[in-house]
């Protein structure tokens, strides 16, 4: 079994790497300086030109680019080359708003799909395996990325795409699929479906899952291992970035390699700015260090996590990012305290609920309210209220403890609560339509 997909890079030592982030940022500042005329008037601005930058130590001279821009920019404002030269575009979800639209040239695309291979190999890939890609196709970077990485593992490549669980769970038993790759939520869902079936989670042949694109807990994590029988890694990625596998996790399953020969890391203060020493908590702020078509510098993700250089016992060198909390948009500030849906995940799954749940955020006479729907498990469900009643009080008195603040609960019927197929939606927040 093959162990890295470019053990080369993976393992270099340190100093290896930084060489090569500092040769590449010094040739990627001159490209965008020259092609890309939004950055460069916001480089003008700040008054920094291209030979000020002379390594990475200096890319914290350069200025931001955030979501903002990108919607002021589009469609082309951002683009590094000649369309001539693109041979694809993909869009963000639109999780936050207006989608954005990224470019990629064949090199581009290329990378990208080394990158995914990496997370592939990672998670146990090789030759010898079937990787069934649910994440959606089209658009959405999820499915094109990983299947380009499968491909290049050489995989045999089942490009479901999302949806149609019916037949995902066919062509999985069928054609005996060993790694499934989709959303956490999606897979929470397929295992639900199979259960339902009566299939035992050893009745697959299912060893891996690659799940990512929205945030989840260890907890989840747990759930989803233990009713598919597999290993479940994480995957992280952003369209404007490239799409999944800018970081991914190996098999310590502890916090996600990012692939830094082709992307810079930092963590910064999301109020000041202020770039924040490794094992502070910020904001991830990411720097294309060889992207043609759509090269961001110092993009703000707004996604919010610790980087650590820690050593891991799986050889690869690359810094490590925790598991994403959420974003910063995702953060609900009730009465004043800050919540993230993540929490109100972790406390469901160890008091024994499904992961599936909605929070309905409003604001009545003046004063936020948040209540939380759970659904009940068929097993759970019973028609005494005063039983419902006692859980709910349970699981009101856990969330204060865990938020600072206490949520309504709400148990509710088994499947009440709409499924996902791809990004769940786990907050509605009423409160925006009063503003
Ligand atoms: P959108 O921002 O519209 O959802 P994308 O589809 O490009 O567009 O999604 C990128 C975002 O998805 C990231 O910025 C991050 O917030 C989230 N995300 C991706 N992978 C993960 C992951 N493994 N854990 C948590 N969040 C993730
Ligand atoms: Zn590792």
């Amino acid at each position: 079994m093959r162990k890295y997909f470019q053990p080369e890079i993976e393992t270099a030592p340190r100093e290896e790497i930084l060489k090569i982030q500092n040769e590449k940022i010094v040739k990627q500042v001159r490209h965008v300086y020259e092609n890309v005329k939004y950055y460069r008037d916001l480089m003008d601005a700040k008054g920094v030109k291209p030979e000020d930058i002379k390594g990475v130590d200096d890319i914290k001279k350069l200025p931001f680019l955030s979501k903002a821009d990108l919607r002021e920019a589009y469609p082309y404002g951002l683009l590094g080359t000649d369309i001539k030269n693109c041979v694809r575009i993909q869009s963000t979800s639109g999780t936050t708003g207006k989608r954005v639209v990224a470019f990629y040239t064949q090199g581009d695309v290329d990378m990208w799909e080394d990158c995914t291979a990496r997370a592939i190999v990672a998670a146990g890939g090789d030759e010898g395996d079937v990787c069934q890609v649910a994440y959606g196709y089209g658009l959405f970077t999820g499915g094109a990325g990983i299947h380009g990485g499968s491909h290049k593992v050489g995989c045999l490549t089942l490009p479901m795409s999302s949806g149609n669980t019916e037949r995902q769970i066919q062509f999985m038993m069928d054609l005996n699929a060993t790694i499934l790759c989709c959303t956490p939520s999606y897979a929470a869902y397929i295992g639900e479906t199979l259960a339902e079936k009566g299939y035992k989670p050893e009745d697959n042949k299912l060893k891996a899952g690659i799940f990512g694109a929205e945030p989840w807990t260890e907890e989840m994590r747990r759930d989803i291992e233990k009713n598919l029988g597999i290993k479940a890694y994480d995957i992280y990625g952003l369209t404007e970035i490239s799409g999944p596998g800018v970081a991914f996790e190996c098999e310590e399953q502890h916090g996600m390699h990012i692939n830094e020969d082709h992307f810079y890391v930092e963590v910064i203060d999301p109020d000041t700015g202020e770039v924040l020493p490794e094992g502070s908590k910020g904001e991830l702020v990411f720097t294309s260090l060889d992207k043609e078509a759509f090269p961001l510098l110092r993009y703000r993700t707004r996604d919010i996590c610790v980087l650590s250089r820690e050593k891991c016992s799986c050889g690869r060198t690359f810094i490590r990012m925790t598991k994403p909390m959420g974003r910063s948009d995702d953060m609900m500030i009730i009465r004043g305290v800050n919540v993230f849906p993540s929490q109100i995940e972790t406390v469901l799954l160890n008091e024994g609920y499904s992961p599936n749940y909605q929070i309905v955020v409003d604001r009545v006479n003046n004063s936020d309210t948040i209540d939380v729907f759970v659904e009940l498990a068929p097993e759970q469900f019973s028609d005494i209220v005063s039983r419902h009643q006692a859980r709910e009080k349970k699981l009101e008195s856990a969330m204060r403890t865990m938020l600072g603040i206490g949520p309504k609960v709400h148990l509710v019927a088994p499947k009440s609560i709409a499924r996902s197929e791809g990004k769940a939606v786990r907050v509605i927040d009423n409160r925006k339509l009063h503003d």
